[in-house]
């Protein structure tokens, strides 16, 4: 544990090549940047190691598809991180021989990315017909291997919006207990570039993310979560949104081939998501980070609904 209690959190980006191509990817003028070499990616371990990182999470683009990458996790849990982990679109764990090396290398976790309950949807979204397919033959592979300790994001655009409650059922029946539906960020990338055709408004997204969380905490899921949402539009369900807690549990750092964040919880706050004069005197206010500025640029401020009530208010709890 560090200062205030707080884990510190490595994110060391790869490089920002992929085998998908999704439609929203944040990181979508960035391809053409050149990777970081394992000389580069074996420092940045050695580099975290010696701060006293509690966590390490091994991102790309896609860091999976690097033939170094178990090399590199090996490094890591060698060093003595605590928890290793590795957000991925799954395709490559369909392949039974990548998927043994993998969990072999010590690998603590796995976030898995699935935009759609099947292969129309998701498919749809990263561009990539199989994607779907390959993912999940990958997460039955992973359970023949033993290996559990897999969470799930999704990306919340207009494509999917309808899908979320199914999809919540897919999460369910493949045990995955720990969940993100992430409103999509529009400040960069492709969601940027194709703000209407991708970007639903709030109003309409967060009923569906809403019932998906509903559907989660009856089946047992405590740890399903909503990310990147005006709390407004959450009120029934305030200890489930991920920015109110991760704020006291974690120091999160970015270290990518382009820049590194050493604060990245707190400038998103500051520079990628607003408050408007709408919220004035709302009682979540200080929680609350608002909504993403370019939402604001494009939709205006007209859907956030500032709480006066302060029984909505006390909901928010640690989770
Ligand atoms: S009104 Fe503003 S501060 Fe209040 S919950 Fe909504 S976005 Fe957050």
């Amino acid at each position: 544990m560090k200062k205030n209690g707080k884990k510190l959190k490595i994110v060391l980006f790869t490089g920002y090549a992929c085998n998908n191509n999704c439609a929203f990817c944040i990181d979508e003028d960035k391809r053409g940047l050149p990777q970081k070499s394992t000389a580069e990616l074996l420092a940045g371990i050695m580099r975290a190691g010696s701060k006293g990182a509690d966590i390490l999470e091994i991102i790309g683009g896609e860091a999976t598809i690097r033939p170094d990458f178990s090399r590199v996790v090996a490094a890591a849990k060698k060093l003595g991180i605590a928890e290793v982990a590795c957000a991925t679109n799954g395709r490559v764990f369909a392949d039974m021989a990548a998927a043994k090396r993998i969990v072999a290398s010590g690998i603590d976790s796995l976030i898995f990315s699935v935009h759609g309950p099947g292969a129309r949807v998701h498919d749809a979204l990263t561009r990539v017909p199989g994607s779907f397919a390959q993912l999940v033959k990958g997460l039955k592979n992973l359970k023949a291997l033993g290996f559990e300790k897999i969470s799930g994001n999704t990306t919340v655009v207009k494509q999917n919006l309808a899908a979320l409650p199914e999809l919540a059922r897919f999460y369910a029946a493949s045990g995955v207990r720990n969940v993100e539906y992430i409103f999509v960020d529009p400040n960069y990338g492709g969601a940027k570039r194709n703000f209407s055709a991708l970007v639903p408004r709030i109003s309409k997204a967060a009923p569906f993310m809403r019932r998906a969380l509903a559907f989660g905490r009856r089946a047992g899921m405590d740890q399903w979560k909503a990310r990147y949402v005006p709390l407004c539009h959450f009120r029934d369900c305030l200890d489930q949104i991920s920015e109110t807690n991760e704020r006291t549990l974690f120091l999160t750092e970015h270290w990518a081939p382009d820049f590194i964040n050493t604060d990245a919880i707190g400038s998103r706050a500051a520079v990628g998501r607003r408050k408007t004069a709408r919220c004035r005197g709302c009682l979540l206010y200080d929680q609350c980070e608002g909504i993403w500025v370019e939402y604001l640029k494009n939709y205006g401020d007209s859907e956030l609904k500032p709480v006066k009530k302060p029984a909505a208010a006390a909901r928010i709890r640690p989770c």
